[in-house]
């Protein structure tokens, strides 16, 4: 069914960092939330809002981002759950007419997207990512041209992944299509993968994140012993280390990904710096005007220290961002040893930054207004 079982409220700016013109603007979109679960939608989008705020790199950023959450009554709750992937068959009379079961996945949850572009172009039409949470506590999500997600527990998670899906283009990284005893998945049969998390390559002079991978790591980092099961090994590196770990994108052998855990692979582990560096490249652009100034992006190279002086109040509280070590622990090292006052009361501090890791980072400076 569809846009004759509910009706859309309207919109409200719940996240206001300024003009949608200038800013990444995400539209959170209710289905399956009857008019007097209006309240429930707004506790729900403020607990995503709240996690995404929190999971690096968002809080970086967040100052480049607008949020507006867009009521829409449906006239029951829930969503569709068909008998073939095992569901209860219930249909249920919702806006977006959100259904499971979806290319007979029980957990592929979507809405009719035609229906929501045309409320979000009717409502906002400057967004950049449209989501719509679906009033269901059956686990459930999806990531296409409309992010989706459940109010399932951790659904703010599941919400956050799927978002990276349509956002920012993101591969899954973990390694089933429907779940490790399968088959027909052992092998990663296609050409490099276009999404930015995931490869056939475990050359290190091709590698797209080669510029992560230390020089000491390893490539491929872990290789799958056995393509026909899920590689269910404990991490032979230590967390955070980037390099290639067999088992991606759906296939068991023949795809890497970046770290041996990341948000796209599982729900509750925070994003990999692939990931994060892609969001955060993605949306410096809209972030830069929010502070009083950026100065950025560069890059530092090993073993370098570099000298800068910032002129207060030119600078005030400046901070270094940005940082995607190579090696967990190897952060560039920021220190302020010296500041002078100047005859017109201005002051003029030297910074010092040192990249004691083994490979090229990335990093901006960021200042607040006074
Ligand atoms: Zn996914
Ligand atoms: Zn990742």
């Amino acid at each position: 069914m569809g846009t004759g079982d509910g009706h859309v409220v309207g919109t409200t700016k719940v996240v206001d960092h300024g003009s949608p013109a200038v800013r990444w603007n995400i539209a959170i979109l209710a289905d399956g939330y009857q008019a007097t679960e209006q309240a429930k939608f707004h506790t729900d989008v403020g607990n995503f809002v709240n996690t995404l705020k929190s999971t690096p790199p968002y809080g970086d950023v967040w100052c480049g981002i607008n949020v507006f959450r867009i009521d829409v009554v449906s006239n029951q709750s829930g969503a569709d759950d068909p008998t073939a992937c095992g569901g209860t068959g219930a249909t249920v009379a919702t806006y977006f007419d959100a259904t499971f079961c979806t290319a007979g996945i029980q957990r592929l949850l979507t809405v009719n997207n035609s229906t929501v572009i045309n409320v979000v172009n009717a409502q906002v039409p400057q967004a950049h990512v449209m989501v719509v949470i679906v009033n269901t506590s059956e686990y459930g999500g999806s990531g296409g041209g409309v992010a989706t997600f459940s109010t399932a527990p951790s659904a703010s998670d599941i919400g956050i992944h799927e978002t990276g899906h349509t956002a920012f283009g993101f591969a899954d990284e973990y390694d089933y299509w429907a779940d490790c005893s399968e088959s027909g998945h052992d092998h990663y049969t296609g050409g490099e993968p276009g999404q930015p998390n995931v490869t056939i390559s475990t050359n290190r002079a091709t590698l797209k994140w080669g510029g992560l991978v230390a020089a000491s790591t390893a490539l491929p980092t872990m290789a799958n012993p056995d393509c026909t099961k899920c590689d269910g090994r404990a991490s032979t590196v230590p967390g955070g280390t980037v390099g290639a770990f067999e088992g991606a994108i759906y296939n068991k052998c023949g795809a890497y990904r970046p770290e041996y855990n990341c948000k796209m692979r599982q729900l509750a582990q925070p994003f990999c710096a692939v990931c994060r560096q892609v969001i955060r490249q993605h949306l410096n652009p809209y972030a830069t005007c929010c502070s009083s100034w950026t100065y950025g992006v560069n890059t530092i190279a090993a073993g370098v220290t570099e000298r800068w002086w910032l002129w207060w109040p030119t600078y005030p509280g400046f901070e270094v961002i940005g940082v995607e070590p190579a090696t967990p622990g190897a952060e560039l090292q920021v220190a302020s040893p010296g500041m002078q006052t100047n005859a017109d009361a201005s002051a003029t501090y030297l910074l010092t930054i040192t990249n004691a890791g083994a490979t090229t980072v990335e990093y901006a400076f960021r200042g607040s207004a006074l």
